[in-house]
Formats: C-alpha cells, sequence, structure tokens
C-alpha cells in the first residue's frame, strides 16, 4: 500500500463549490478590467531565475528567501514565479508588443517560501493588471479607479482603505537611505535582531515593521517626504487632486514602501482590518515601476506602473464579511435516472443532449449508480439538486418522462413530445 501523501505545506486544493465562488470573483473583476480595455496576457509560470534575481532587489525577501528556485536537467536555474511584472515585461520586449497606452491584465498562481498563515500561503493567486509608456498621475488614478469600482462590484468597499505614499526617485530615496541608516544606527539597541539586520539590507523594510516599539521610534525618524523632488511632489499631489475629485477616500501613509526594490514615485496598497490581526492585511498593492522598465527595456521604454490583487486574501475577506450573496441553494439543476436496461440508458443520452443544447446554461448530470429510486434520489438531494427526471420501463412504454421537483417534492408525468416546452416554463 502507497503511504497516504499530502500537499505540500501552504498550498491548498480549492474544492466544489469554492470553486464557484472563486469563478464568480474572478468573472466580476475580469469584467471590469475588460470594461476598462484592458487585455489579457498568459504568461509561463516557471522563468528564468536570473529575471527576476536582477531585478527584484537582492535584499528584498522575496530573493533573499522566498524563491523556489529549481534546476532542469541541463543544470538551467529556472524559478517559480513569485510576482507577474517582471514576466509581464520580459514578454512585452521579447514580443515587441509595446504601444504606448497599451493596458493589460493576468491571473495566476504565484509561488513564495513564506511561513504560511491565514492569509498567507505557499501558492497564492493574483489577479494584476500592468500598463506601459503612461507618465501622467492620470494612469495612476485609473488603476485606483478601477480597483476601487472591483471593490464596490464585490461588496466590501466599507470594509477596506486605501493608503498611498510616494517614493519619489531612485536618487532620492538614496539620499534618504543614507540619513535613516543613520538614525537607525544610533538606535539600532531599541531594534530586534530581525530588524537590526535590515539596517545596511534593506532599512526601509524598517518602516514597515508592525512592531509598536519601532512604530514610536519611528516617529522621530527622518521622513523620506522631504527628500523628495519637485516632480515626484506634484505628480503625487497630482493624483491626490484627481482621487478627491472622484470622490475616492484615501489616507497618506508616509511609511509605506512595498516589498520589492523596483518601484519609484507612487505606490498604494488597499488593506483591511476585517480578515484578522498580523502581516497579512493588505488585499492589494501596487505602484510605478518606471526605472525597472527602462533599464529591462535598454531605455527603449520609460513609464510602467501595475499593481495585483491577492485572490486568497480577497475570498476570505468575502467569505468572512458575507458581501456577496452567491446562490449555492441548488448546485445541479437537473439529475437523470435512467434505470438500468439499454433500452432506456439510449433514450436518456438522447434526451440529456437535448436539454443540454436547448439549455446550455443548465447544469445537468446522468446518474450512472442504477440504485433503487430511492437511493437514487438521496444522491439527487446530496447533490443539492433541483429536479429530477426519471425514465423506467413504463415510461418508455407510453412515451413519457417523470419530472420531480425536489425542492417542492412534487412530481409531474408529461408526454415525451412536451419536455422542452415544459421546462421553457420553469427555466425561462
Ligand atoms: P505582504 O506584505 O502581505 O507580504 P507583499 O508586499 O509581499 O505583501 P505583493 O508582492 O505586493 O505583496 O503582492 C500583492 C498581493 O498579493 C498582496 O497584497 C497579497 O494580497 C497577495 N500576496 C502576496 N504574498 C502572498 C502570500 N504569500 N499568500 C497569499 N497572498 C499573498
Ligand atoms: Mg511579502
Amino acid at each position: 500500500m502507497i503511504k497516504k501523501i499530502t500537499a505540500i505545506h501552504g498550498m491548498h486544493d480549492c474544492l466544489f463549490p469554492n470553486t464557484l465562488i472563486w469563478k464568480n470573483i474572478e468573472n466580476i473583476i475580469e469584467n471590469i478590467l475588460n470594461n476598462y480595455g484592458y487585455q489579457e496576457i498568459k504568461l509561463p509560470i516557471l522563468e528564468k531565475s536570473e529575471l527576476f534575481k536582477k531585478t527584484i532587489g537582492e535584499d528584498t525577501d522575496i530573493i533573499e528567501k522566498e524563491m523556489y528556485t529549481l534546476f532542469d536537467k541541463n543544470n538551467n536555474s529556472l524559478t517559480l514565479r513569485p510576482e507577474g511584472t517582471t514576466g509581464f515585461i520580459r514578454a512585452i520586449i521579447e514580443h515587441n508588443i509595446y504601444s504606448k497606452n497599451k493596458r493589460f491584465w493576468y491571473n495566476g498562481p504565484m509561488f513564495r517560501y513564506e511561513r504560511p498563515q491565514k492569509g498567507r500561503y505557499r501558492q497564492f493567486n493574483q489577479i494584476g493588471m500592468e500598463i506601459l509608456g503612461l507618465k501622467s498621475p492620470y494612469i495612476d488614478a485609473e488603476i485606483i479607479i478601477i480597483i476601487n469600482n472591483i471593490w464596490k462590484k464585490l461588496n466590501i468597499i466599507n470594509n477596506i482603505f486605501l493608503e498611498i505614499n510616494s517614493l519619489g526617485t531612485l536618487k532620492d530615496r538614496k539620499k534618504y537611505i543614507k540619513e535613516l541608516i543613520f538614525f537607525l544606527e544610533k538606535n539600532s539597541h531599541l531594534l530586534d535582531l530581525k530588524d537590526r539586520k535590515k539596517i545596511y539590507t534593506n532599512p526601509l523594510r524598517i518602516l514597515d515593521s508592525k512592531n509598536k516599539n519601532i512604530k514610536i521610534l519611528l516617529e522621530n525618524a527622518p521622513k523620506l517626504y522631504n527628500y523628495l523632488n519637485d516632480k515626484s511632489i506634484n505628480k503625487f499631489k497630482k493624483l491626490c487632486k484627481i482621487l478627491n475629485f472622484m470622490n475616492i477616500q484615501f489616507t497618506i501613509n508616509n511609511y509605506l514602501v512595498r516589498g520589492l526594490d523596483y518601484y519609484n514615485d507612487i505606490v498604494f496598497e488597499w488593506k483591511t482590518n476585517d480578515i484578522g490581526e498580523g502581516t497579512s492585511k493588505t488585499i492589494c498593492g501596487g505602484g510605478r515601476y518606471d526605472k525597472l522598465i527602462n533599464n529591462m527595456s535598454n531605455d527603449k521604454i520609460n513609464n510602467g506602473i501595475g499593481c495585483a490583487i491577492g485572490l486568497e486574501r480577497l475570498i476570505l475577506l468575502i467569505k468572512i464579511i458575507k458581501s456577496l450573496k452567491i446562490n449555492i441553494k441548488y448546485l445541479v439543476d437537473i439529475f437523470l435516472i435512467p434505470m438500468e436496461n439499454n433500452h432506456i440508458l439510449k433514450k436518456i443520452l438522447i434526451i440529456g443532449e437535448l436539454i443540454r443544447n436547448k439549455f446550455p446554461k443548465l447544469r445537468i448530470i446522468t446518474s450512472y449508480l442504477f440504485k433503487n429510486l430511492k437511493k437514487q434520489i438521496i444522491e439527487a438531494n446530496k447533490y443539492k439538486s433541483h429536479f429530477i427526471i426519471i425514465i423506467g420501463q413504463k415510461e418508455i412504454d407510453n412515451n413519457s418522462i417523470i419530472i420531480k421537483n425536489l425542492y417542492l417534492k412534487k412530481q409531474i408525468v408529461i408526454p415525451e413530445n412536451k419536455l422542452i416546452f415544459y421546462l421553457k416554463k420553469i427555466f425561462h
């Protein structure tokens, strides 16, 4: 006997009817993205490791410890994608399909070797959007408007809040980091070991700390805002104006830095307090990556912006606050029950195909259990079926069909040639 094999820690199966809820949410989001003229792009899950190593930032959590890297038979180093933006940029450049004003979205699994907990997994899914070649903060605002509309449609707008910040240019950040390191060195005795290590590798990440004492300490730390150049400040102010004009609520969080190195200027995150305490409260995050796209495209493209929604965290929130009414009263519309007999089975095949053809949206299942009728009805109920159709020898002999409404517990016998007419009345 083979020992029971389980799924990998932090990687989860999604079972029916959760798949139904999942699909529903994806459809709502994808429809809104299509509605704004964004085009879907499907990208490989496995990429060359160097793609991520050269772009995400050596000292980020992702590159330092979260990559799923493996070697193929030729000893090439490959990595399961930890995020979508870098693969997207690679594809755009590789296929030379860059044009200003074009917008894209993707939907798929990402992989990070993190410590699994509620809302944090090793395989998780993101729906992301990316736009290249646009400078104006109107496009930053467009992304925020779209995501806001998604929250409205999903009925979670009151359970989620938007924070924005500007990181300025890389040059501004370098100047600031010098001062920040100076401050942190002076106060290193107040930091825990983990944060102390970050002083020289990724000091900005300390700003993100959830530790209360560090938060108090940081109140006296130099503020990135004071190191920004005029252009960045103006862009940020303009974005704030557009958001105010569009009545979108936000707060400015000067400590918001994001986990990846490649961002500049405007960054944003939507968080919730309704999926529990801890680090996993960000549902969606994004920002500008002008320098990254500029480097990857050899100066051909100068602007890029994007964001990604974490689907598992979003679904967790939707379930906790019960914001979506997804009808799962019936999971099957018609449960077809033939009695075991060649003649009857052929008839049920024909009838099944006929109904599916006329009613392509109905969920129709044919039972091949060949148990007695009582047991089959129990089975149909287990499947959460609305109607059952029964055909036995008697029905074959007089060209009739039995239809039973399992909810109302009512059954009628109709002539076979009236079946479609009758079903049209029920499922109009
Ligand atoms: P966090 O600070 O929560 O680790 P992040 O900054 O690493 O997030 P991004 O890389 O910006 O996250 O990814 C965007 C979104 O993807 C996050 O806001 C979150 O909803 C989701 N996400 C990121 N990592 C995970 C994970 N390990 N498990 C589940 N969802 C995740
Ligand atoms: Mg992370």
